[in-house]
């Protein structure tokens, strides 16, 4: 297991400037992070589909270059994590509300895969409130949501809603 390699994995539905911030404080500790859009193949959920949300990615991470990659997968994440190779798990801690959830998720985790470690940061203070929940919720009604998302991520939402 590679622990330069991270994988973050998330709904991504749509990337926010909040993953953004977590995903550029995680190339200050590893070389490379790929971005996993986790989905369920017998509930399929979400307003952008998982290619969308991976095409989305792969644009406002244009930047980057090859340290970062858009990917999907299904089932467990630490199975994942080794098909990948890849031995650090990324994810951005928000508000007490984040906690608990995560707590759970990492200690399952590493019942399941002890070789892989999961990191924890923080993102800017500017982005504690910002959620992809909310960003939907807030465009849907018509409300400015272009200081919580990159400027193509607006673009695709306003086509969204335009359908
Ligand atoms: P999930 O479906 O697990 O909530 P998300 O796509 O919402 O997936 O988020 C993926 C990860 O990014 C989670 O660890 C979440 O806590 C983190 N995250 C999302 N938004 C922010 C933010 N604004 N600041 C810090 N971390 C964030």
């Amino acid at each position: 297991m590679n622990g330069s390699l991270a994988v973050y994995p998330g709904s991504f539905d749509p990337v926010t400037n909040g993953h953004l911030d977590i995903l550029r404080r995680a190339l200050t500790v590893v070389d490379h992070v790929v971005l996993a859009v986790a989905y369920n193949q017998e509930k399929p959920s979400g307003l952008f589909s998982v290619q969308e949300r991976i095409d989305i990615l792969a644009q406002v991470t244009e930047e980057f270059g090859d340290k970062v990659t858009a990917d999907s997968f299904h089932g467990l994440l630490v199975d994942y994590a080794r098909r990948k190779n890849a031995g650090t798990i990324i994810r951005g801690l928000r508000a007490v509300a984040d906690f608990e959830y995560e707590f759970q998720m990492t200690l399952m985790n590493r019942h399941l895969a002890p070789d892989v470690e999961t990191m924890f940061l923080m993102a800017d203070e500017a982005h504690f409130y910002t959620s992809s929940r909310l960003v939907k919720e807030v465009h849907s009604f018509g409300g400015d949501i272009s200081a919580f998302v990159p400027d193509y991520v607006a673009k695709r939402l306003a086509e969204k809603l335009d359908k």
